[in-house]
């Protein structure tokens, strides 16, 4: 028997992918095209809506197979798909899929305490993403996630080091912790309680020669000792993914944010204060176009904000209503065409800070790590500061050898979207 994994939404969905993976794999089943499998996994994001089309678009070409679907599915998607009689899996149940999905057969795989316990079956041999919590109390107006995902759970301490530990004795190279909010983690070693920040400081003094980096933070959480980190630990890397949303307070608290704009800019000094030169500490942010009653005057204030900030990059996206959620019962009053029109004007900024952000690395040396290689000779990595970056010379030989490994490289091109440059 054969199944087929397809994973839409965010870093977390594709880490779980990584679990259910491996609970296939010890269930007998082998991975196969989605032509060819007998069991299709979806796993899902609700967060737009837009993705929730794609996957009945998928479901029709689907006939004669065993569907699975999971992941983020809103109450009101789970019913419509129930309907259809798919089989609907809680990913927090992973333990117990193989009762599940082969109702008739005695099953005799060990059971691990819950669906973080599993070892994953990673895709990448040099790069992990390793889950340190999972869902969310903050209930932002226009976010899904707590009705997904459910309330914030703490992976306990030792689990998350052991795993970390593992994966840094293979040899791999880059870490990245995952949450839907990591700043809120609150797990336990023993029967201590032990935060984000001591999380952090743990991991980094694990020997070895690696990066680390975390995804997502929040701003109402970002606290001075969390700031004090990207000085402290030497293997976190000068990165930060910090959602802005919108750059106007009167936004800000409909969307129940819990931070105002100068709070946010207040973090970005501080944390731009460490005298990050080569390179400099990037940072991205998640903005949403034309949320409900978004006036002119508020979305000037998000250019204001873009503008002064300077972001290094900006995951854009025009407000779409999510059902259930607090927003989705407000009037929503901005045109399509309007919400994308301010959407492409942000996109304008943003293009013009990243361009100058990345003039400045022109001439620095800088680690890149390697992590495509296209036929055989375009070759493509990552700064340490997250800016993705072309390899050019002649490099045709070794190519391969690069994968996946640090090199040193010397920056010679800046463009819009990346860097070009030639290893030293
Ligand atoms: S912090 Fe807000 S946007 Fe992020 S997952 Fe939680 S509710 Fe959603």
């Amino acid at each position: 028997m054969t199944y087929n994994i397809t994973t839409f939404g965010c870093q977390m969905n594709i880490s779980d992918s990584e679990r259910i993976a491996s609970v296939m794999n010890e269930m007998g089943l082998k991975n196969a095209d989605q032509n060819k499998a007998d069991f299709l996994i979806f796993n899902l994001c609700s967060v737009r809506q837009t993705a929730v089309d794609r996957v009945w678009g998928m479901l029709r070409k689907t006939k004669d197979k065993t569907v699975i679907l999971t992941g983020c599915i809103l109450p009101k998607d789970k019913k419509k798909f129930n309907e259809k009689k798919y089989l609907i899996l809680d990913i927090k149940d992973l333990t117990n899929w193989p009762q599940k999905i082969q109702k008739n057969k005695k099953i005799s795989i060990k059971k691990p305490k819950d669906y973080f316990s599993i070892l994953p079956n990673y895709t990448s041999k040099f790069s992990a993403c390793v889950p340190i919590m999972t869902g969310c109390n903050n209930f932002c107006t226009y976010c899904a996630v707590p009705f997904t995902r459910g309330r914030e759970y703490s992976r306990p301490a030792k689990e998350i080091l052991c795993e970390v530990n593992k994966l840094i004795v293979q040899g791999v190279k880059e870490i990245i912790l995952l949450g839907q909010n990591v700043n809120s983690y609150d797990g336990r070693q023993k029967t201590k309680k032990i935060n984000f920040v001591q999380l952090l400081k743990k991991i980094d003094k694990i020997p070895g020669n690696y990066w680390l980096s975390f995804l997502t933070s929040h701003p109402k959480d970002m606290s001075d000792e969390l700031i004090n980190c990207f000085a402290e630990c030497k293997h976190l890397v000068p990165y930060l993914h910090l959602p802005l949303q919108s750059g106007s307070n009167k936004i800000l608290k409909m969307m129940n944010r819990k931070y105002t704009v100068a709070h946010y800019e207040k973090l970005i000094k501080k944390i731009r204060k460490n005298n990050f030169v080569n390179p400099h500490l990037t940072i991205s942010t998640d903005i949403i176009s034309g949320f409900p009653n978004e006036t002119k005057k508020d979305f000037l204030a998000t250019i204001k904000a873009m503008e002064k900030i300077k972001f290094d990059m900006a995951y854009l996206a025009a407000y779409s209503a999510r059902p259930h959620t607090a927003a989705s019962k407000l009037k929503d009053n901005i045109s399509k065409q309007e919400k994308e029109q301010r959407k492409n004007i942000l996109n304008e900024i943003l293009k013009k800070t990243t361009l100058k952000n990345n003039q400045k690395m022109l001439g620095q040396e800088t680690e890149v790590l390697i992590d495509t290689i296209k036929d055989n000779a375009l070759i493509f990595g990552k700064t340490k500061n997250f800016k993705r970056i072309k390899i050019n010379g002649s490099t045709k030989d070794n190519s391969k050898k690069l994968m996946g490994n640090f090199v040193k490289v010397k920056i010679t091109k800046a463009n819009v979207w990346n860097l070009e440059g030639e290893i030293i």
